[in-house]
């Protein structure tokens, strides 16, 4: 079969959100822009397989969960009938039109979007190939690789259709009866809120001693306090240590950290132990980019690799592998080729899982505080005193606000409670400003939001609290 050689001045390799950013602000900007992407959409996981639909799912589980909950309170639904596959074509339906719009939008651009894996061959050129086309030579003047990461695989879980991982799951195939959750990171525990509330029979079982391991044990409890009575099981400090697949279910052997091990039996297992990147996938080293042992690829802050030309952004440079670092990083890398000198140095980038509580951080948590040895200082509020958590019908959730004593600025925000991922916005704008405490609590916040909780914590910090009982006083 011939190849096709195709001019680019900016090669674009993955379409997930730093891929399709850079992408369309390398064409905003003037360059004739390709976007190479394997599959027949544009979006990547985040779209397609995660971000996105995950959250229409999440969204299905919060109306079921209201709906039990307001039958105590006057509002009697009678018993709610589950249609998942109806739920599911609804989720499929919201990833179609975000991807049409994308797809939209490369047009607009006249950016031009090759379907097919595309591998490098040199620092100027990348092949391209997709079963049944010819293949395609991509000649760059630079390119920006951002290939994303793939979920973890568990050398001892056997193949089969009853394990998956976050994008099988995402068809909630196996919405009813048992199922094992392995991690307790964000998407295990994303998943569990949605699979318990469809009406599996969830456990979730995590190696560490605590859930989602990178927020403060605080912010955290009270979502494993409700996972605890949501889930049929959450163990900690827990590790699974073999799986088998039979026709009864898959019979998975757990170990506790006393050495203790026993079995149960399960109609599917979601495996959410992390992601990897994938810069080993694409030949990296013909270009002559460096990829770790791991398989990161090293920018500096204008987000360019160790070859001049060639650019890196989002899961393939490095944690956190999150959309909303892949953002602006696409942004960056296709200004700084378009003659700008733009960097990449954000003061802190913060984390949401869109649990039920959702939980949301940023900046420093105060176990990095003590690590580092930051003199600092923290004020709490409990939405036990939220009058507007209350009408929600909610008391279990908490802001903590963490500042640097010597300074009274803010430099970490960790929020557990309904929106936490909304209300994290705020305390972003506050730690990228450098707000001290006092330009948190003189600013009117309105009443009754639980955004008052985020002014409510500084004021414990102050001592200057009314609505409680200051802890300095
Ligand atoms: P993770 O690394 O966040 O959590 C995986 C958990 O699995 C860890 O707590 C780990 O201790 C545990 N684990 C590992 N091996 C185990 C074993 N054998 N038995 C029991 N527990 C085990 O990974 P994830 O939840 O898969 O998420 C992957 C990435 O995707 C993360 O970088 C995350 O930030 C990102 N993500 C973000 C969002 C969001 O922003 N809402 C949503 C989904 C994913």
């Amino acid at each position: 079969m011939s190849t096709k050689v195709i001019e680019a001045e900016v090669v674009v390799l993955g379409s997930g959100p730093g891929g399709y950013t850079a992408a369309f602000r390398a064409a905003d900007l003037g360059k004739k822009v390709v976007l190479i992407e394997l599959y027949d959409v544009l979006g990547g996981v985040c779209l397609n397989v995660g971000c996105i639909p995950s959250k229409a799912l999440l969204h299905a589980a919060k109306v079921i969960d209201e709906s039990n909950h307001m039958k105590n309170h006057g509002i009697d639904f009678g018993n709610i009938n589950i249609d998942t596959n109806k739920i599911v074509s609804w989720k499929d339906g919201i990833v179609k039109k975000l991807t049409t719009g994308l797809k939209m939008l490369a047009k607009q651009r006249k950016v031009e979007v090759i379907q097919g894996f595309g591998k490098f061959q040199s620092p100027n050129e990348i092949l391209v190939e997709h079963d049944g086309d010819e293949s395609k030579v991509v000649k760059f003047e630079n390119a920006i690789i951002a290939v994303g990461s793939r979920p973890v695989k568990l050398p001892f879980i056997p193949e089969d259709e009853r394990i998956f991982t976050s994008t099988g799951a995402l068809r909630c195939e196996y919405a009813k009866g048992s199922m094992l959750v392995i991690g307790g990171g964000i998407i295990g525990l994303e998943m569990a809120t949605v699979y318990s509330s469809l009406g599996a029979d969830v456990t979730v079982v995590e190696l560490a001693e605590q859930i989602i391991l990178g927020a403060d044990n605080d912010i955290v409890s009270p979502l494993a306090k409700i996972l605890q009575k949501k889930c049929k099981n959450l163990y900690l400090k827990t590790k699974v240590v073999s799986a088998e697949a039979k026709k009864e279910g898959i019979f998975v052997t757990f170990e506790d950290d006393d050495g203790k091990s026993k079995q149960e039996i399960f109609d599917s297992v979601l495996v959410a132990v992390g992601r990897i990147p994938n810069g080993k996938l694409i030949d990296a080293d013909k270009a002559g980019v460096e990829v770790t042992e791991q398989g990161f690829i090293n920018t500096n802050s204008k987000m360019q690799t160790n070859v001049p030309n060639i650019y890196a952004v989002g899961d393939v440079v490095g944690h956190p592998m999150l959309a909303h670092k892949a953002i602006p990083e696409g942004k960056i890398a296709a200004e700084n080729i378009s003659g700008k000198n733009h960097h990449f140095e954000p003061k802190s980038i913060p984390s949401v899982a869109y649990t039920d509580p959702e939980v949301a951080w940023a900046g420093v948590t105060e176990n990095e505080a003590k690590a580092e040895g930051i003199n600092y200082s923290k004020g709490i509020f409990p939405w036990m005193a939220s009058g507007r958590s209350l009408t929600h019908g909610r008391d279990e959730g908490l802001t903590k606000v963490i500042f640097n004593k010597d300074t009274n600025v803010v430099i970490g925000v960790g929020i557990v409670g309904s929106n936490a991922g909304d209300l994290i916005s705020e305390a972003m704008l506050a730690i990228e400003m450098g707000c001290d405490a006092e330009d948190i609590s003189l600013t009117i916040h309105p009443h009754p939001t639980v955004s008052e909780t985020i002014v409510g914590a500084t004021e414990m910090y102050e001592g200057t609290i009314t609505d409680l009982i200051s802890p300095n006083k």
